[in-house]
C-alpha cells in the first residue's frame, strides 16, 4: 500500500517516513523543493524506490494536491506553517495556508481518489487548550479578538484550531466515503532527522529548547519563568500514532491526544543538567532555579487514554525524550 505524507521534510514527518517504511509501506512525500526531497530520499536510501517525493510548493494552491493523491491508499496530512519560519503577515502566511492546505488535501482525495479510506490530520493541543497568553480564551477567539494585531505565536495556535475545524466542517458538508482522524500532540521533542545543518533550521519546538541552552541567560530565565507548564511527548511516539491512526478501524472520526506528561521548562533543563556529558556542552546555559516559574499551577493536561486504548501507544519516558533531543541538537550544532 502507498501512503501520501504532506510536508515530508518536517521534524515529525521525517520520523513518520521511517515508521511507514519499516512497516513495509510505500511512501509518497510532498516537499517544497527538490533539494529537500533529495535529502529525505537519501535519509531513507535503504528503502530504495519505496520512498518517492513530489513537489507541492504551496499549500494554498487550488488543486495543488490533485496529482499527489492519485493512486495512494491513505493520507497523512502533517504540513502546516510554523510561526518561526513563516513570512510576516500572520493571517495570510500562517492561518490561511493551514486552513486551505487542509481543505486542499481533503478535496483532492474526494475528487481524485475514491480508494482513500482514511486521512489522518496533524492537529495540536492548541485546538483544545486555552491560549496561554490569554487564559480563559481559546486560540481562535484570541486571534479574532486581536485581528490585524495578532502575533505569530497566537496565529499559529489559532491556525491549528481553525485548520482542524475546517476538516470537521468538510466531513459534515461533503460526507466523503473516507473518514478522518485528528492527532493532537502537545510539545513534541526528540531526535531530529529533518534536513538542515544548523540549529536555525530546527523546528519550533526543538528550537525553543536549544535557545534555553545557548541563548542569552536573561532571556532564557524569563522564558522559563513566563511560560506555563507544557505536556510533552516524544516525536517517535507521535510518528507511530500517525501510522496506527491510519490503520485502526475504530480510530475513525476521532480526535486523539498523544501526550506523555506535564512539565515546566525548568524540569526539562534539570534533566539535561543532571547528565554531565550533556550539561558540559552548554557552559553558558542558564540552568535556572527549580520552582521559579510564574505558573505554579498546571496550565492544562491532556488525556492520552484513546491513544493507548485505540492506537496501542506505549509512551517513552519523557527524560529519554529530552536527552535524545539534546544529543541530536548537539550533533546539529557541530555542523554549523
Ligand atoms: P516542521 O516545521 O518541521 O514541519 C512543518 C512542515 O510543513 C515542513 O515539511 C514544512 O516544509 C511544511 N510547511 C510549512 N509551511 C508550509 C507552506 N506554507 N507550504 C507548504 N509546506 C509548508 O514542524 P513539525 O514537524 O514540528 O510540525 C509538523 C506538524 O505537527 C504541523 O502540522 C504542526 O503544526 C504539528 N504540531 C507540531 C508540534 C510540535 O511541538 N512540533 C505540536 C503540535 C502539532 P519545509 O520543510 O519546506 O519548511
Amino acid at each position: 500500500a502507498t501512503v501520501l505524507l504532506t510536508g515530508a521534510t518536517g521534524f515529525i514527518a521525517t520520523q513518520v517516513v521511517g515508521v511507514l517504511l519499516s512497516r513495509g509501506f510505500r511512501v509518497r512525500g510532498t516537499v517544497r523543493t527538490t533539494e529537500k526531497g533529495e535529502y529525505v530520499k537519501s535519509l531513507f536510501k535503504q528503502a530504495g524506490d519505496r520512498f518517492e517525493y513530489v513537489i507541492v510548493e504551496d499549500l494554498q494552491k487550488d488543486d495543488g494536491f490533485n496529482d499527489a493523491v492519485r493512486g495512494v491508499d491513505g493520507i497523512l496530512h502533517v504540513a502546516s506553517p510554523l510561526y518561526r519560519t513563516a513570512p510576516t503577515g500572520v493571517w495570510e502566511n500562517i492561518i490561511e495556508p493551514a486552513k486551505r492546505g487542509t481543505t486542499s488535501v481533503l478535496y483532492a482525495a474526494l475528487r481524485h481518489n475514491p480508494n482513500v479510506k482514511r486521512i489522518v490530520i496533524t492537529s495540536s493541543y492548541q485546538a483544545v487548550a486555552n491560549y496561554s497568553l490569554d487564559p480563559g480564551t481559546m486560540a481562535k477567539e484570541y486571534a479574532l479578538k486581536m485581528g490585524k494585531d495578532l502575533d505569530p505565536v497566537g496565529a499559529y495556535a489559532a491556525s491549528k484550531a481553525m485548520a482542524e475545524e475546517v476538516a470537521w466542517e468538510f466531513m459534515k458538508t461533503e460526507k466523503p466515503s473516507f473518514d478522518i482522524v485528528a492527532i493532537l500532540p502537545p510539545l513534541v521533542c526528540g531526535p531530529i532527522l529533518q534536513p538542515g545543518t544548523s540549529p536555525n533550521t530546527l523546528n519550533t519546538s526543538n528550537f525553543e529548547l536549544w535557545q534555553l541552552l545557548t541563548g542569552n541567560k536573561e532571556d532564557a530565565s524569563a522564558f522559563v519563568r513566563n511560560n506555563p507548564t507544557m505536556p510533552i511527548v516524544d516525536v517517535r511516539d507521535v510518528a507511530l500514532a500517525h501510522v496506527e491512526a491510519l490503520l485502526h478501524p475504530n480510530a475513525g472520526n476521532r480526535r486523539i491526544a498523544v501526550t506523555h506528561s506535564v512539565h515546566r521548562y525548568q524540569e526539562l533543563l534539570d534533566v539535561i543538567h543532571d547528565v554531565p556529558q550533556l550539561a558540559d556542552q552548554f557552559p553558558n546555559a542558564s540552568w535556572g532555579e527549580p520552582g521559579t516559574s510564574n505558573y505554579d499551577s498546571l496550565w492544562y493536561d491532556m488525556d492520552a487514554t484513546l491513544s493507548k486504548e485505540i492506537l496501542g501507544i506505549e509512551y517513552r519516558d519523557w527524560k529519554e525524550t529530552i536527552i535524545d533531543a539534546t544529543k541530536s541538537m548537539i550533533e546539529r550544532g557541530k555542523e554549523q
